[in-house]
């Protein structure tokens, strides 16, 4: 779907995530306007350089002055930084909207900095790899992917359906949620899976010397899918548990009860629980790539 929704867009952070969606709209709605913002002088460059922005600053304010959708996407713990730079810059009527893995923290950190005049529709894309910055971006990042919008009670019905828009140009299902209940969905989805592959690697790591060379050279038993998932960015993933805590902990317990399981069923020899167990989970396996989200 082509169409300009938005003339003029700040992307606050212009890494994976930014970047992709950059590309999303040189490649749908080319007449929009783009200013990005980072820190650094390289991820500015590369901003250029790639052609994902028309202006570059690493100024907030200056990014959305005069924008009528402001997306914020760098890590969690800039947010209340960003929010208290650009709040007094923002127009009246724009939209903010962020990317950000947990809800609760993004509305914590940004609504009570917003003006009134303005319509925050805080948003998380589903969609990722474990590469980041400018050059990691790709326009079909998001296709057949969902993306979950968890407006607040007062979140403007117009805005809302102009950031569903947006997603769904980038190829996108959207769906809306209450936050706390999007960040206990993904602290099981996501964050469980990569505190299991951060704890494997980590175990790896600290293996003798001879082990951890074999474990490198046989790493297709397993271990390299983890490996890919441990390989995601430390301070995004730093922020998200920090974050999201709460609901990481309680899945955690959960995780480790039905892991406690598993070790006496194999301790004692029970091959009917462990089959039992690996039936379920090939049919969880086979029902994602059967909604096509392998
Ligand atoms: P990324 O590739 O590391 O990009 C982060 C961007 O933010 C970079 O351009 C960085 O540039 C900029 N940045 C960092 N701190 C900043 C600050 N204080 N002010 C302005 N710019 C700043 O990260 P990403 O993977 O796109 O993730 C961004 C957000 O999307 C995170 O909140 C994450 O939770 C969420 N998310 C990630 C994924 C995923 O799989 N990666 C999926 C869905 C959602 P400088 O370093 O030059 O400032």
């Amino acid at each position: 779907m082509s169409g300009k929704l938005f003339d003029r867009v700040a992307l606050i952070g212009i890494g994976l995530i930014g970047s992709s969606l950059a590309r999303v709209l040189r490649r749908d709605s080319p007449d929009t306007v783009i200013v990005a913002c980072a820190r650094r002088a390289e991820t500015l460059e590369a901003a250029r350089r790639l052609d994902l922005a028309d202006e570059v600053t690493d100024d907030p304010a200056a990014a959305v002055a005069g924008a009528d959708l402001v997306v914020i996407a760098t890590p969690l713990s800039a947010y209340a930084e960003i929010g208290r730079r650009i709040a007094p810059a923002l127009r009246e009527g724009a939209i903010v909207t962020d990317v950000g893995s947990v809800k609760s923290a993004a509305i914590r950190d940004l609504a009570p900095l917003l003006p009134t005049a303005v319509h925050f529709v805080p948003g998380h894309p589903v969609a990722g790899t474990e590469h980041s910055g400018p050059e990691a971006g790709f326009a079909e990042l998001f296709r057949d992917r969902w993306c979950i919008l968890t407006p607040l009670p007062d979140t403007d019905a117009g805005a809302l359906a102009r950031v569903t828009a947006l997603w769904e140009q980038a190829g996108m299902r959207v769906v809306t949620m209450d936050a706390e209940h999007h960040d206990r969905v993904l602290a099981m989805t996501s964050h469980l899976p990569h505190v299991i592959a951060y704890t494997i690697v980590g175990t790896a790591t600290d293996l003798e010397e001879s082990l951890k060379s074999e474990v490198i050279k046989f790493s297709a038993g397993g271990f390299r899918d983890f490996t890919r998932i441990a390989g995601s960015d430390p301070v995004m993933w730093r922020d998200i548990f920090l974050n999201n805590r709460e609901a990481v902990l309680e899945m955690l317990q959960r995780f480790s009860e039905d892991l406690t399981a598993l070790q006496r069923a194999i301790r004692w020899g029970e091959g009917d629980k462990l089959e039992e167990l690996f039936t379920r989970t090939r049919a969880i396996r086979r029902s994602i790539i059967e909604a096509k989200q392998a």
